[in-house]
């Protein structure tokens, strides 16, 4: 059966999300209202790049911040790839902002300052070898709970990590013809699907 995966649609860069995940063959579900979340019936949500503070503020806005993290805390698989890692973060550096707070890392916005604030390189991604990343005004994971898993670094930070349900990337996978990081979601998600019906 295809997987139904939900995109957080209210700023960023969600549609390029789309286009990879419809490459793998999956049903995408653009999120811009509560009724998105509770019309279909989701395997996974997509927490794009962007602007955390604007995605913040429209999540509250548009009244999806609550069902949302009540999806995240119950276990539905999420990714979320820059922006959408300081959403996850349950610490900001320097900054007393927390958005949904449930994965149990410090992250560093604009951790690359303006001089570096966009560049290309390629890193292992956790078991599936060398990985196109993409940095936009990217944060870094400054230090991870003992329950986090780092998936990837690049220099010494770590770039990419998971914690049960919730996988995140400081770099932008979608912006890449490269699949690894979005077929890598997608497994975790299958292996959940499994785990609920067992
Ligand atoms: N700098 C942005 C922020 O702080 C993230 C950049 C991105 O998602 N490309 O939210």
């Amino acid at each position: 059966m295809k997987q139904t995966i939900g995109v957080l649609a209210v700023q960023g860069a969600f549609e390029e999300h789309i286009k990879a995940l419809k490459k793998l063959d999956t049903d995408c579900i653009e999120i811009r209202k509560p009724s998105d979340l509770t019309n279909h019936s989701l395997d996974g949500l997509v927490l794009p790049g962007g602007e955390s503070t604007v995605i913040g503020k429209l999540l509250r806005e548009l009244e999806l911040f609550e069902p949302i993290k009540k999806m995240i805390i119950e276990g539905l698989p999420v990714l979320g790839t820059c922006a959408g890692l300081i959403l996850l973060a349950s610490k900001i550096t320097e900054d007393e902002t927390i958005h949904f707070g449930t994965m149990n890392m410090v992250a560093r916005r604009n951790a690359y300052g303006r001089q570096l604030g966009s560049f290309v390189t390629e890193a292992e991604f956790d078991a599936c070898g060398k990985t196109p990343m993409v940095f936009i005004r990217a944060p870094y994971i400054e230090s991870v709970g003992v329950d986090v898993e780092i998936l990837a670094r690049v220099d010494n930070h770590i770039v990419a990590a998971r914690q049960n349900n919730m996988v995140v990337t400081s770099f932008h996978p979608e912006l890449t013809a490269d699949l690894t990081v979005h077929q890598y979601f997608l497994r975790l998600v299958q292996q959940k699907a499994k785990t609920c019906v067992a």
